[in-house]
């Protein structure tokens, strides 16, 4: 049986360059799909036919993904198919540099199995989530906001209608497509507010997927064709109809609650090992957030010791990235020029540099930031 590789599913990236093989082994060298970015760094892909032997993953592109060509420290993800079922997600090994005519390229190693999945980070799709919610129970409903570019139908989560006596909280996660590390952490804020009466006195609304069409097309989505999501919130219009579904939505929350705080969820480079807040966007002219130090503090200090970030906010010196280039504003950016409190937070892909991070650390990230930011709206009241 000849050796596949798949990734025409939900999430899937990934395409095969080339494969060898012998009694013992299976390499594979794979590239990153750029898809309808600038820049790679997503993959999620099945590896068939693999005959109970080893596997050697070879990174064909690194040049081409956020963060640069040094993968040394990054650890991603594997799966394997036993009697029929896929076992749980563990991280791979530190992978071996492989020089190829001046680049280098990187190369895990996974032990024997007949089907293997391969992500650079946990995936986090739709399907995920449904089970989440499904655990808990009437927690949380939701509701339609709006069509994405593709017809998908766009949900917010609530766990209660907006009262003017009542703090809220509302949740974006997904605004570039490959950051799954938001979602997780969303994950595990969504399980607290289930769980802890006090959490749940709060109103809490949540966009998981804005750039539901990328996350399904496995896109990194970061600067996607046309507009990067995060950069669709101009102050003269939307750039995007995700971003206009989540404006309108934003602004029902402010007219309706009481004190207010928007937290955006991103993941930052490949390599960066931290959980922090910018205190401002990457974009030039960004303003400095005045509540970010404060907030970003609160939350680091929250977390598990053994996962805490080692810092907890930074300032990005604009205009350091590209996408000080594209004409619209940041939903946080936005969010503060409409006189709303928000935050944009970075989880890494890979770990705090002293444990490689679990889907249930991500999940105990996201219980520190729902208490995060029940603390702060307490001391708004
Ligand atoms: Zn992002």
């Amino acid at each position: 049986m000849a050796v596949s590789l798949e990734s025409n599913f939900p999430g899937g990236n990934g395409l095969l360059l080339s494969s060898s093989a012998n009694a013992q082994k299976v390499q594979v060298r794979f590239a990153a799909e750029c898809k309808n970015c600038p820049q790679a760094m997503w993959f999620y892909f099945r590896l068939s036919g693999l005959g109970g032997r080893a596997v050697r993953a070879v990174l064909a592109n690194p040049e081409q993904t956020l963060g640069g060509p040094n993968w040394s420290q990054n650890r991603p993800v594997a799966r394997r198919l036993a009697e029929g079922a896929w076992g749980p997600w563990g991280r791979l090994g530190l992978p071996e540099a492989v020089a190829s005519q001046g680049r280098v390229e990187w190369a895990w190693q996974l032990p024997p199995a007949q089907q293997v999945e391969i992500a650079f980070c946990y995936p986090y799709i739709p399907c995920d989530l449904d089970a989440t919610l499904n655990e808990l129970g009437d927690a949380f409903s939701s509701c339609f906001i709006g069509l994405s570019a593709q017809n998908q139908p766009l949900v917010r989560l609530f766990n209660r209608a907006a009262r003017k006596d009542r703090p809220a909280v509302y949740l974006t996660a997904r605004h570039h497509a490959g950051e799954t590390p938001g979602s997780w952490v969303l994950d595990g804020l969504l399980r607290s507010v289930a769980q802890d009466p006090q959490l749940g006195e709060l109103t809490w609304w949540a966009v998981p997927f804005v750039d539901l069409d990328n996350v399904l097309a496995g896109s990194y989505g970061k600067d996607p064709y046309p507009h990067d999501c995060n950069r669709s919130y101009g102050l003269d219009g939307p750039r995007r109809p995700e971003a206009s579904a989540v404006w309108a939505d934003v602004l029902r929350l402010r007219e309706n609650a009481g004190p207010m705080l928007l937290i955006d969820l991103h993941a930052p480079s490949h390599y960066e090992q931290a959980v922090y807040v910018p205190r401002r966007g990457w974009d030039a002219d960004a303003p400095v957030n005045p509540m970010a130090e404060d907030f970003a503090n609160r939350y680091n200090a929250l977390q598990d010791k053994d996962i805490r970030s080692p810092l907890a906010h930074i300032l990005p010196d604009p205009p350091s990235h590209n996408h000080g280039r594209q004409a619209g504003l940041s939903i946080c950016r936005w969010a503060m020029e409409n006189r709303i409190d928000a935050v944009t937070i970075e989880t890494s892909y890979q770990g705090n540099a002293q444990k490689a991070y679990e889907v249930d650390d991500y999940r105990r990230l996201g219980i520190a930031l729902a208490r995060a930011a029940a603390e702060w709206l307490g001391e708004k009241k």
